[in-house]
């Protein structure tokens, strides 16, 4: 079986590429009382084992890639492109061993517009390059964000703050909007940003898409589920 291409962040150097990663070195079907059963069949198995190497430090390292549905595994190893790869991994979570430091977000929840290109962004800002780049798909990545959240109205500013008052986002969030985000045109020179300014804006938005679009998602599945009891879910003091 062909080895799969995903991309990757190496737990050892933090490279960020695609790299091949081995064809399941093990399986399992998800559990329904926790015991584990390796699986002999892709179509039924939700956690795969598996090894990767960094071609930039040459070190190997493991990985788990779990989905919540059956099928994702079977539909990740039949893949004929990277394309369809990273379409079903949106399904998934993937951790290697040992741990990163710190997770991309690359959440199903987001638009789907955002949910590439903020990927792309994400690894920029981990890698400290490219801050110019970073800074105009963070402020298209917000704009698209106050579009999907219904505000297309008026400077970024003014449309986060439109946001607070609906109950969307919290005051802490709000205010740190106001010290990122120009008003009107785009008084930035980007050219000449700076690659910690450029990082800031990274973790905005992380925290920002969370609680606009990841966790009243979650709430809502947990609810729906009757797994969670929303009232049981603290939201970030503002
Ligand atoms: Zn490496």
């Amino acid at each position: 079986m062909a080895n799969i291409p995903i991309r990757l962040r190496c737990p050892n150097c933090s490279h960020i590429e695609r790299m091949d990663v081995t064809a399941p070195l093990a399986m399992w079907s998800m559990p329904n009382n926790f015991t584990l059963r390796v699986e002999t069949s892709t179509t039924s198995a939700s956690i795969a084992a598996a090894a990767a190497v960094c071609p930039n430090c040459k070190i190997s390292f493991g990985l788990k890639i779990q989905s919540k549905s059956a099928g994702t595994i079977d539909r990740i190893l039949k893949s004929t492109s990277s394309a369809e790869v990273d379409r079903s991994l949106y399904d998934t979570s993937v951790t290697t061993f040992p741990k990163n430091k710190s997770d991309i977000t690359h959440d199903k929840n987001l638009p789907s517009k955002i949910r590439n290109a903020f990927v792309f962004i994400q690894e920029d800002a981990i890698n400290k390059r490219n801050p110019a780049g970073i800074m105009s798909g963070a402020r298209a990545c917000l704009d698209v964000a106050l579009k999907n959240l219904g505000e297309s109205d008026g400077g970024r500013r003014t449309r986060i703050n439109k946001l607070l008052s609906r109950g969307i986002i919290t005051t802490s969030i709000a205010a740190w909007a106001q010290s990122l985000w120009e008003e009107g045109s785009d008084a930035v020179h980007d050219l000449d940003a700076e690659i910690d300014r450029a990082i800031e804006h990274v973790e905005f938005l992380k925290l920002f898409f969370e609680v606009a679009f990841g966790l009243p998602a979650r709430i809502a599945l947990a609810s729906h589920e009757g797994e969670v009891d929303p009232t049981e879910i603290t939201l970030p003091s503002a």
